[in-house]
């Protein structure tokens, strides 16, 4: 691709993206107040004006603006307008990708809303039609939708680790007929991750709590959502709702997995149509609902170490889910002690949106995750519960990084952990 056709593409693929997702709001209502400033881990733990939300913005804004702002048309100095260059691809890819985790934090504290996280995950995509994005990001929405076109040559060995994870299930219930049902038809499909993390807990407490469910061989998360490729991103998702269709389920339920949940909750039902034929919920809620009709209980005197609980920004921020954990966490541990601070304002982890896996950007990363270290710390947790697993690997490096002393895992590990086998 010559360096001329790129712009073109790019550009063009601003501007389709522009039109759809971000609207003239985003690019003409920042008055560069800079109230969203000290919002931003990032701008937080750096001090580096340039890595502020409205500085990132405008590296991509100036260049909408050449198109969309009949100011910039007319006087593109007063305004800052430019044309797209090579170097702005460059640019484009720290401040959208390596300096921002599209976490939200600066538009809830926009007096005006302004969403700076639109207009970067718009960089992302329009980088993403030129190949210009982190290539591990491509790697694993690849090896999903292989893995989707030849589930046959998977079978047999998920199969195999399912038989593994049924029997530690069992043992963790001492019950023998405990199960972890595949592809059956029942009330709820069950949407883990790959690892038993995601699978063994969840199956403890379906089991306890005598649900009707199911799992396939199909997995949560999605790269295609972190380079906003809508195409792979769809083509990942379709699978899953294909299944729910399949086994005729009445509910999915997504495992904990900020960007899954969101893919599910809210995305899915933009990019097929409308509302989807079943019910969704995060796990979150599904424990919240069973310990809270009692049909799993806790014992407490399991954990004797401090526990904080770190809000994912796509469960929490994005998806308003804040109670539902922490009921959970309440019921499991004596000692709860809260971030300052949470909720809607909790700050990221700095290894949203697909920065974990970015092995090139780790000291960054890191680096970014300083402002959550520092929470953690003042809590004086010494276990952190989260219910990502981008969140739960940035805090377990964090950890080790900032010398914590933590353990980390998400609520439903927890809750296994502090179960009541025997009634
Ligand atoms: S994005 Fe909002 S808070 Fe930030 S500078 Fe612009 S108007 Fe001010
Ligand atoms: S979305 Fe989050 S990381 Fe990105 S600029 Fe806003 S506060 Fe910073």
């Amino acid at each position: 691709m010559t360096a001329e056709t790129m712009l073109t593409t790019v550009k063009e693929e601003l501007n389709k993206r522009f039109n759809r997702l971000v609207g003239t709001s985003s690019t003409n209502l920042c008055t560069h107040c800079g109230w969203c400033i000290e919002a931003c881990h990032i701008y937080q733990a750096t001090g580096d004006p340039d890595k502020s939300p409205v500085a990132k913005a405008e590296k991509v804004r100036r260049v909408l603006k050449t198109d969309h702002d009949w100011m910039s048309k007319i006087f593109p100095s007063w305004t800052g307008a430019k044309k797209l260059s090579e170097e702005d691809l460059e640019e484009w890819l720290h401040a959208a990708y390596r300096d921002c985790t599209l976490c939200e934090r600066c538009v809830i504290n926009c007096p005006l809303g302004v969403e700076t996280p639109q207009i970067l995950a718009a960089a992302r995509g329009a980088l993403t039609a030129v190949g210009k994005n982190p290539e591990i990001l491509t790697d694993l929405a690849e090896i999903a939708i292989s893995r989707g076109e030849n589930l046959d040559s998977y079978r047999d060995s998920f199969k195999h680790h399912m038989t593994r994870f049924e029997k530690l299930v069992q043992d963790k219930l001492k019950d023998p007929e405990a199960r972890i049902p595949m592809e059956e038809q029942a009330d709820i499909l069950y949407v883990p991750l790959s690892g038993a993390h995601t699978i063994v807990p969840a199956a403890v407490v379906f089991n306890k709590a005598g649900a009707s469910w199911t799992m396939s061989m199909f997995e949560a998360s999605n790269y295609g959502l972190f380079m906003a490729d809508g195409a792979k991103a769809k083509k990942i998702t379709q699978r899953i709702l294909d299944e729910a269709e399949r086994l005729n389920v009445k509910e999915v339920v997504v495992s904990e997995c900020g960007h899954a949940y969101g893919i599910m909750k809210w995305e899915a039902p933009k990019w097929f149509g409308g509302q989807l034929p079943f019910k969704v919920r995060s796990i979150l809620e599904v424990l919240d609902e069973y310990v809270a009709k009692g049909l799993v209980k806790m014992d407490q005197s399991k954990v004797d170490l401090p526990v904080t609980y770190h809000d994912p920004c796509n469960i929490g921020r994005k998806g308003g889910i804040f109670e539902e954990p922490r009921n959970v966490i309440k019921a499991s541990v004596k000692d709860y002690r809260e971030m300052t601070p949470s909720k809607v304002e909790s700050y990221c982890c700095g290894g949203g949106s697909g920065m974990v896996a970015c092995a090139e950007w780790e000291d960054d990363r890191l680096l970014y995750g300083k402002v959550k270290a520092d929470q953690i710390k003042g809590t004086g947790a010494r276990r952190v519960i989260t219910s990502c697993d981008n969140c739960i690997h940035q805090i377990m490096e964090l950890g080790e990084y900032y010398e914590l002393d933590i353990e980390v895992s998400n609520v439903s590990q927890l809750l296994m952990d502090t179960i009541i086998v025997e009634d």
